[in-house]
């Protein structure tokens, strides 16, 4: 089945969660991909959901839409980023996915008649897809980051599926640890004991690390290294520190000078095609982590801030990346300020107004209607004091919810997401979701991946893109009335970008002669922002924040 000499690398997580498999899988990503080769990046979510669309948002962060349209985890954004290059649906799989291609099967007799059990039906699924996404993408080295934590039952099968590999091709298959080394304030010293019980659990599925990653505060000395290599039978030279640093963007930089791609080749027997070159990498990750850059303070109004011990940003993830890409190209510092849209909505006009010290104002994409009426304010607040405000998706449609109301004078203008009867349904459900909807099928259902969209002459949009006709991604069930679009633009709103065949409106603006920048997007620029090639509409609208504060 597989390719031969096809190569392997699974990224399993020892101790604990959220120490950064993430980006140890994308650093690893890079590193090979610099040194010469074909890779691609997987994820598996152990979540039986389906796919990543009907998660919470507050529990489980954003959700990360391909190119293809399969709604995923955050980490196949920053999997992308690392690589600047688009992945495919074929990199994700959640347990939904898998059982229920498998339930799909046994109910059409593919199994011909046997008794289908997890072990080997389901476990030979995972191996399927994890050997036809690395065929799918042409790829010559496949990372694969296997979600929660080694002991998990979750993801239990996925760890014996990749033990299979191994055993199917010895050569081929490396194991890489993400662990974590813990300092107890009481004892001051960092302790290794955590990581040897890890590693002695995952020996018990049959899996030997051949590499461990060891997280921690401080750099793990060479006495700690010395320990770990004896009592975890890893090579010493194969256990790397890895010590909380600012920004994620530094951690290929940090492995790097660890030697960990030439470690990993060495290992995998491969040779090194080219030299790394990590030098544009190097200037983008100095230049979004420069404290001494001038800052720009952009404020999100949102609403999916508050969760237990859910990371607030993590909802926004990729709009907060694209802010930063643009802002260190423009050689400035991003700073973030969350202002939550119910606050507004309580304080009115005066809590607002306290947006105004904000160099840009940014509404990310959204659902429902909690907090609304506050975006539309803070909207409202943003066109008539000239603050740069950026749009998205969500944003699009409450700015024009916002311009409908206050500038053409429809005073119950609103989505029908949110009010069914509304006398002027601006933003209104697309037809083909009716049915959908009153078939309650959610999943997977929105206008979902990229579209074309055309771009006007002389708008703002078409001189940032520089073209006529972009691609985009999308994640929405909502669209702009199209026979509200005519009173709209006559009295001054513009639609910028639509749909090829100019049914669907993908951009609104506002001229520059009335506003500085008054922009947003139906679809979401922010998971095409990459590092080295930051989003052409959040440059522009960092370009207006700039501005302004330099005003101050
Ligand atoms: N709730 C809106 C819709 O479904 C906007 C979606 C979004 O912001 N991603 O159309």
């Amino acid at each position: 089945m597989a390719k031969e000499g096809h190569k392997y690398i699974f990224v399993l997580g020892g101790v604990m969660s959220g120490v950064g498999k993430g980006v140890v899988t994308s650093s690893i990503g890079l590193l090979l991909q610099q040194k010469g080769y074909k890779m691609n990046l997987v994820k598996v979510d152990p979540y039986l959901n389906v796919d990543a669309g009907t998660m919470n948002p507050t529990e489980h962060g954003e959700v990360f839409v391909l190119r293809s349209g399969l709604e995923t985890d955050q980490d196949m954004g920053n999997y992308e980023r690392f690589l600047g290059r688009d992945l495919t649906a074929e990199d994700y799989m959640t347990s939904g996915m898998v059982y229920q291609s498998v339930i799909a099967r046994e109910r059409g007799l593919g199994y011909g008649g046997k008794c289908v059990e997890a072990i080997p039906h389901v476990r030979d699924e995972i191996l399927h897809r994890i050997e036809s996404a690395s065929e799918y993408n042409g790829s010559q080295i496949s990372v694969i980051e296997i979600g929660g934590t080694i002991g998990d039952f979750q993801n239990a099968l996925f760890i014996e599926a990749a033990r299979v590999l191994k055993m199917k091709y010895p050569e081929d298959v490396l194991f890489v640890m993400v662990s974590y080394l813990p300092t107890p304030g009481t004892l001051g010293e960092m302790k290794t004991k955590p990581t040897q019980m890890a590693v002695r659990d995952l020996n018990s599925y049959g899996v030997q690390p051949d590499f461990i990653i060891a997280r921690s505060k401080e750099l793990v000395d060479e006495k700690r290294k010395e320990k770990l290599a004896i009592w975890c039978n890893v090579r010493k030279d194969r256990i790397i520190s890895a010590p909380d640093i600012s920004s994620i963007y530094e951690a290929p930089l940090n492995f790097e000078k660890d030697n960990l791609g030439d470690a990993i080749l060495d290992a995998l027997k491969l040779p090194e095609k080219k030299k790394t070159s990590l030098v544009a990498w190097k200037k983008f990750a100095r230049a979004v982590a420069n404290t001494k850059a001038r800052e720009v303070t952009i404020a999100i109004v949102g609403k999916y801030f508050d969760t237990g011990d859910f990371v607030l940003s993590d909802a926004y993830l990729s709009v907060i990346e694209a802010i930063k890409f643009s802002a260190a190209k423009l050689g400035h510092r991003a700073k973030i300020v969350w202002v939550n849209s119910k606050d507004i909505e309580k304080g009115g006009r005066e809590a607002a107004a306290v947006l105004g010290k904000y160099d840009g104002i940014l509404v990310p994409g959204g659902f429902g209607e909690t907090g609304i009426e506050g975006k539309i304010k803070a909207i409202q607040f943003a066109r008539e004091n000239k603050i740069p405000y950026f749009g998205i998706c969500y944003g699009m449609q409450l700015m024009v919810i916002e311009y409908a109301r206050n500038v053409l004078g429809l005073k119950d203008a609103n989505t029908t997401e949110i009010k069914k009867s509304a006398e002027h349904p601006v933003v209104d459900v697309m037809l083909e979701q009716k049915k959908h909807l009153a078939a309650n099928k959610y999943g997977g259902t929105m206008r979902l991946g990229v579209y074309t969209a055309y771009l006007k002459k002389g708008t703002i949009a078409r001189a940032a893109y520089k073209k006529e006709l972009v691609e985009e991604r999308h994640r929405h069930r909502y669209e702009i009335n199209s026979s509200y679009v005519k009173s709209l633009e006559e009295v001054g709103l513009v639609f910028s970008g639509t749909s090829p065949d100019g049914v669907l409106m993908e951009i609104a603006e506002l001229p520059r002669s009335v506003h500085p920048f008054m922009l947003s997007t139906q679809f979401h620029p922010e998971f095409q922002a990459r590092p080295l090639d930051p989003h052409p509409l959040f440059t522009e609208f960092l370009r207006a924040a700039i501005v302004k504060n330099k005003r101050k």
